[in-house]
């Protein structure tokens, strides 16, 4: 059985049973591995580049290729440039592409909750969203598990000192992805940490994430 890397920038991690996604920003569009699974998206740090329409219509183009699965990452932060309202309407623009062409979406979110949350209310029910690297609290994780959102969780998890280690237990199962991002730590280790932290055999938990996978992209992972 396969494990499912849901996000990384790293694209060597694809091999014999790993099945990775891989994430690209608007400065790595020539570097597309079209054999693998792909989501592509211009990042809040980068919303305020010139050009923004080309990336747009680039991105729209490759939501004609069946390995294009997703729009991502996108989304807010508020701790980085550039303003809350031009990252907003960049966003905007995308989540209206995931929207027509029904394609999920993977969140980079940082600080910006309650306008995420906002966001994602004036969309349908129909278009999925995944945070990515959540390393929030057990209170956090909640409230966006409420609001329909799968959390993807990452290295962090191997982290003691973390909110995520009380975080986890209460993410749904059928709500959990695990990521590699942009960490060099392994996606199997990700996994065993899992395993350990909540009790659960590694066979099961991938079988899980298999059936999450298969919900979120309405696709098989193989
Ligand atoms: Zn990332």
């Amino acid at each position: 059985m396969v494990y499912i890397d849901f996000h990384t920038h790293n694209t060597l991690q694809t091999d014999g049973d790993i099945i990775a996604v891989n994430s690209y920003g608007t400065d790595e569009l020539h570097t597309i591995d079209f054999e693998n699974f792909f989501t592509v998206g211009i990042h809040p740090w980068n919303a305020g580049a010139e050009q923004l329409d080309k990336y747009l219509a680039r991105i729209m183009d490759y939501t004609n290729n069946p390995k294009m699965i997703g729009i991502g990452e996108v989304g807010l932060d508020k701790i980085r440039e550039p303003s809350i309202d031009i990252q907003q309407k960049v966003f905007i623009e995308q989540l209206n592409i995931a929207y027509h062409t029904q394609k999920p979406v993977t969140i980079h979110c940082v600080k910006a909750w309650d306008e995420l949350l906002a966001t994602k209310a004036k969309y349908s029910d129909k278009l999925l969203w995944a945070i990515h690297g959540f390393n929030g609290s057990h209170q956090l994780a909640k409230q966006l598990v409420d609001k329909g959102f799968y959390l993807s969780v990452g290295s962090s998890i191997l982290n003691e000192q973390t909110k995520l280690q009380s975080a986890l237990a209460h993410i749904p199962l059928n709500r959990l992805f695990l990521e590699t991002d942009t960490s060099t730590v392994g996606i199997r280790a990700i996994y065993e940490a899992v395993s350990t932290r909540l009790d659960i055999s590694i066979k099961n938990i991938k079988q899980q994430i298999i059936n999450n996978f298969t919900e979120f992209y309405q696709i098989e992972p193989l």
